[in-house]
C-alpha cells in the first residue's frame, strides 16, 4: 500500500521513522486499499483510485477551459511517467470528444538516458493509436544537450529547459496544434513556486501564470498540475503502462533537485505542504491581478520565436555556443 510520500518522500526526521504499513479497506467498497490520500483522508482501491484519478484530471481540465472541441492538441511525451500518464488519461477523458492527440517526443541528446524513454514513448504511443513525432535538439539546433554542456560547466537544464520549450513550440506550430499539453504535476509546480521564492525572483514567479494567449506562442496546458507525483506513478503501475524508472543523468546538478528533496520532506512531515504551497500562489496571482503586466512578445530578429527581447533564449545560447567562450556558469 502506499502512502504519504513517493520518491525520495524519505526524510531523516524523527518524527517519521517506524511508520508502518497498514491493510486498510477502501473508503467507497469493500476492497483492500491501495493508497491512503492523507490530504483528503480516503482510502482507494485500484478501481476507485483510478476512478478518482481521472475525475481530477477531467476537472482541471474543464474548469481551466484546457480544451475545447475540434481542437489538435500536442502531447509532450518523454517516456517518462508523468507525460505517459499523461498521454494514456488524456486518451480516456477525452474519448468521447472531437480532439485529436499528437504525441511528441524531443530528443535531448542525453547519451545513456533519453534512448530508453524514447522506446518507452514510442511503446505508449503505438498502444494507444496515437500518431508520434521525434523532434531532436540536434536537427533543430545543431548541437544534442551532452555537447552544450561539456563538463557541464553550466547547468545542463537551464539549456534544455529553454530549447525544449523552444522545439516544442516549433513542432506545434508545424503540426498546427491548437495547444501543447505537458505532464507537470503538483510536485513540480511546488517545487517551481519554491525555486522563485527562494530566488527571489518576483517577476519570473508571476510570470509563471499567464492569463493571456500570446502570438506566436501555441498556449500550454497541464492537466496534471493538481496531481501529485507519487499518484502518476500509481496511476501508470495499475494501468501497467509504465514500469521502468530512470532519471536523467544532470538531474541532480540542478536546483530544482535540492528543491525537491526539502519539498518533500517537508510533506513526509506535514502531509498537504505541496497542496498549500501551490493554493497559496494562486491566491497571491489572485491578489495580485493587474499589478504585474504581461510581457509583451515580439518575433526572434533570428529565428521568428516569440521573445521579451530582440533575441530570444535560445538563440541567445546558440550564438555563445558558437562561440565558444568562456562564460559564467549559468545561476543554478
Ligand atoms: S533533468 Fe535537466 S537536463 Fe535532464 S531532462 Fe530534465 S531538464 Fe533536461
Ligand atoms: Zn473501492
Ligand atoms: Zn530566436
Amino acid at each position: 500500500m502506499t502512502d504519504g510520500g513517493l520518491r525520495g518522500d524519505s526524510c531523516d526526521s524523527a518524527h517519521h521513522k517506524g511508520t508502518k504499513a497498514q491493510r486498510t479497506i477502501c473508503s467507497q467498497c469493500s476492497e483492500r486499499a491501495i493508497i491512503s490520500q492523507r490530504y483528503s483522508g480516503l482510502h482507494l482501491c485500484q478501481d476507485h483510485f483510478i476512478q478518482d484519478f481521472e475525475r481530477r484530471v477531467a476537472d482541471t481540465v474543464q474548469k481551466n477551459n484546457m480544451v475545447r472541441d475540434g481542437e489538435r492538441i500536442v502531447v509532450a511525451v518523454s517516456g517518462g511517467k508523468d507525460s505517459t500518464a499523461l498521454l494514456f488519461c488524456l486518451s480516456r477523458i477525452l474519448a468521447k470528444r472531437d480532439v485529436e492527440l499528437v504525441a511528441v517526443t524531443v530528443d535531448e541528446g542525453i547519451a545513456g538516458y533519453r534512448d530508453d524513454t524514447i522506446v518507452a514513448a514510442k511503446a505508449i504511443a503505438e498502444k494507444l493509436g496515437i500518431e508520434q513525432h521525434i523532434v531532436s535538439f540536434r536537427e533543430e539546433y545543431g548541437y544534442e544537450l551532452d555537447e552544450m554542456v561539456p563538463g557541464k560547466k553550466v547547468a545542463p537544464c537551464t539549456y534544455c529547459g529553454v530549447f525544449r520549450k523552444s522545439a516544442l513550440n516549433r513542432a506545434a506550430k508545424r503540426m498546427g496544434a491548437d495547444k501543447v499539453a505537458t505532464g507537470h504535476n503538483q510536485d513540480d509546480e511546488a517545487q517551481t513556486i519554491m525555486m522563485n521564492y527562494l530566488k527571489g525572483d518576483i517577476e519570473r514567479l508571476m510570470r509563471f501564470r499567464p492569463w493571456r494567449a500570446q502570438k506566436g506562442l501555441v498556449p500550454r496546458i497541464k492537466p496534471l498540475r493538481e496531481m501529485p507525483e507519487k499518484e502518476i506513478a500509481l496511476y501508470c503501475m495499475v494501468n501497467q503502462v509504465f514500469t521502468e524508472s530512470r532519471e536523467c543523468p544532470y538531474a541532480n546538478l540542478s536546483l530544482r533537485a535540492d528543491v525537491r528533496d526539502m519539498m518533500n520532506c517537508l510533506e513526509s512531515q506535514f502531509p498537504g505542504t505541496k497542496h498549500s504551497t501551490v493554493e497559496g500562489f494562486e491566491k497571491i496571482v489572485a491578489k495580485a491581478q493587474g499589478s504585474y503586466a504581461q510581457m509583451e512578445l515580439a518575433p526572434c530578429r533570428q529565428c521568428g520565436e516569440p521573445c521579451v527581447k530582440e533575441l530570444c533564449k535560445a538563440c541567445e545560447l546558440l550564438e555563445i555556443l558558437k562561440n565558444r567562450v568562456e562564460f559564467a556558469p549559468f545561476s543554478r
